[in-house]
């Protein structure tokens, strides 16, 4: 296998022009998978123009789901994007904000630390991006590092991001960097033409920022002609070889094979100075394939919030698409509004569902559904997983319904009640009183030998991620076990329940912690491969 380990990291930008969304993440991710393929190590990393600190206050409305990384950053969902892409766990070193570079550089003035110069924008804050965009290629575990940069180029916010790397490709070397650009081509549907010109005029917008781009992969819904590839070539100073195309696929992990099949990997590569290695997507192809093939449609409920915001449930959302093809069945996921199901609707509702999934949340809005979701399910023998929040309405369900305790809750939403099922251990009360504002990141988990989520994992120690502040009260650990809800994960260190699972049911667990930021099309999560199972079963029945 090659490696330059000894040498330089290369660094790809990678810039959006002429409209947001449009998937630089997903290009960002097809490049390393490419890369990876051909036997070169390659981490990447997001730099997001917003002043927040991180997104974990940002509501899922403004930016969807809020990804957690193993060390317990709370960072944009492109992330999860990037670890389902390359199956390389993330950390802070791969996630930057305006609100963490600010931070720092304010930090460091009130250190003293510049010795009472004026503190600007340039050199101070491009210093600051600069070294944060080297963290992970002076670690020198990585050939080549992506960066990608949030935003659209004539964002006032992103500029100092483009200025840093600008700045960058000079200092290391034009041969040790390559700037891709991903812009968009729109389709006159009035006139049957793809229009050029705002690629012309994106393109212009880096010139003026002294960035010439040497790679253009351009969006559009209609396959390009030569013409239109030669035209965008010539008025960007771009190589026609370097001008790729990125169609609309039916699934996001099919871009690779697409980029692949224009020679992206070779054109960064020769950029880079790298040798063109072999490169085996074999067993990409094959997964890929199994998607688009596999025609039995399994019909699974996500009771949830936002049901009308699919990427606040974006890793639960592809963790399916990674199960569905290891059991050769699309998943068909419903998003099913918790505040709509009551005692009335649920059977209209979950009738039809071959399982379903209690989804995470934060506040009170729809937990009440939630919980008539999981006696439906208990009740009537259909598969269910609930995650964090859902695992929290799986106890109080159970609570209230089984054990007889009509007032059980969460301390999170009613404060007051006599049986708090699930509230603040005082473990964790230091912690929180110190700052720290929730359980994040990865814990260990002892899973009971013998139980269904044993067998599920196939492993007695596992290690998963958090992101909540409640838990499991563990007062109640032996009734819930006694009357057959039972707590069959627990943390090594502390004791805290992470997940329960009921007796007699066909599969019913429920998990404190958050499965879907692991599942990667390498490793599809063995919960959501046994629970889609499960739903087969149920549907066979
Ligand atoms: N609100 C709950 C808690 O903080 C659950 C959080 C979640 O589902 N991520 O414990």
């Amino acid at each position: 296998m090659y490696s330059n380990k000894s040498d330089k990291t290369k660094y790809v930008f990678v810039t959006g022009g002429v409209a947001s969304s449009l998937g630089k993440g997903i290009i960002s991710s097809s490049l390393a998978r490419l890369l990876l393929a051909r036997g070169y190590s390659v981490a990447i990393q997001k730099m997001d123009p917003y002043i927040n600190i991180d997104p974990g206050t940002l509501n899922p409305y403004e930016h969807g789901e809020c990804y957690v990384t193993e060390d317990g950053v709370e960072t944009d969902l492109d992330l999860g994007h990037y670890e389902r892409f390359t199956s390389i766990p993330t950390s802070s070193a791969n996630t930057v904000t305006t609100g963490k570079i600010y931070y720092s550089v304010i930090n460091k003035e009130r250190n003293g630390d510049y010795q009472g110069k004026t503190v600007q924008v340039i050199p101070h804050i491009t210093d600051e991006i600069k070294r944060r965009i080297q963290l992970l290629g002076k670690s020198k575990k990585y050939d080549v590092v992506i960066t990608e940069i949030g935003g659209t180029v004539g964002d006032i916010e992103s500029l100092p991001y483009i200025e840093a790397a600008r700045q960058l490709r000079y200092e290391l070397g034009v041969q040790n960097t390559a700037f891709l650009h991903l812009t968009l081509i729109p389709y006159m549907a009035a006139s049957g033409e793809l229009k050029t010109k705002p690629t012309q005029h994106s393109v212009k917008q880096l010139l003026e920022y002294g960035v010439q781009p040497d790679v253009l992969v351009l969006r559009t819904e209609q396959p390009l002609g030569n013409d239109i590839r030669k035209k965008v070539a010539l008025f960007c100073n771009v190589d026609q070889e370097a001008v790729v195309e990125s169609v609309d696929v039916p699934t996001i992990y099919e871009v690779p094979l697409k980029m692949h099949a224009q020679r992206l990997d070779e054109v960064i590569l020769q950029k880079l100075g790298l040798p063109i290695k072999e490169s085996n997507l074999t067993e990409w192809r094959q997964f890929v394939e199994r998607v688009k093939n596999s025609t039995k449609v399994i019909d699974i409920a996500l009771v949830g919030k936002y049901v009308e915001l699919p990427d606040a449930y974006k890793s639960i959302s592809e963790s399916f698409v990674h199960a569905g093809a290891v059991n050769d069945v699309k998943v068909k996921l419903h998003f099913v509004a918790a505040e709509k199901v009551t005692a009335e609707s649920v059977q209209e509702m979950l009738g039809g569902m071959h399982g379903v999934l209690i989804g995470p949340g934060m506040g009170q809005r729809g937990v009440e559904g939630k919980m008539v979701a999981c006696e439906y399910a208990r009740t009537n023998n259909v598969p269910l997983l609930g995650i964090c929040m859902g695992m929290q309405c799986a106890v109080i369900e159970f609570a209230r319904n089984v054990l007889g305790y009509a007032d059980a809750d969460t301390k999170e939403h009613n404060p007051l009640t006599k049986h708090p099922v699930i509230d603040i251990m005082d473990s964790e009360k230091s912690g929180f009183e110190r700052g720290e504002t929730m359980r994040l990141g990865a814990f260990g988990c002892q899973l009971t030998k013998g139980s269904k989520i044993h067998s599920v994992y196939g492993e007695e120690l596992i290690s998963e991620r958090h992101r909540h502040r409640y838990e499991f009260n563990n007062e109640y650990f032996d009734e819930f076990a006694a009357a057959g809800l039972r707590p069959v994960g627990v943390n090594p260190e502390s004791g805290l329940v992470e997940a329960v699972e009921l007796d007699g049911h066909p599969w019913y667990i429920a998990v404190q912690y958050h499965p879907e930021y692991k599942s990667n099309v390498e490793h599809p999560h063995p919960l959501f491969v046994n629970f889609v199972k499960a739903a087969i079963e149920f549907e066979g029945k």
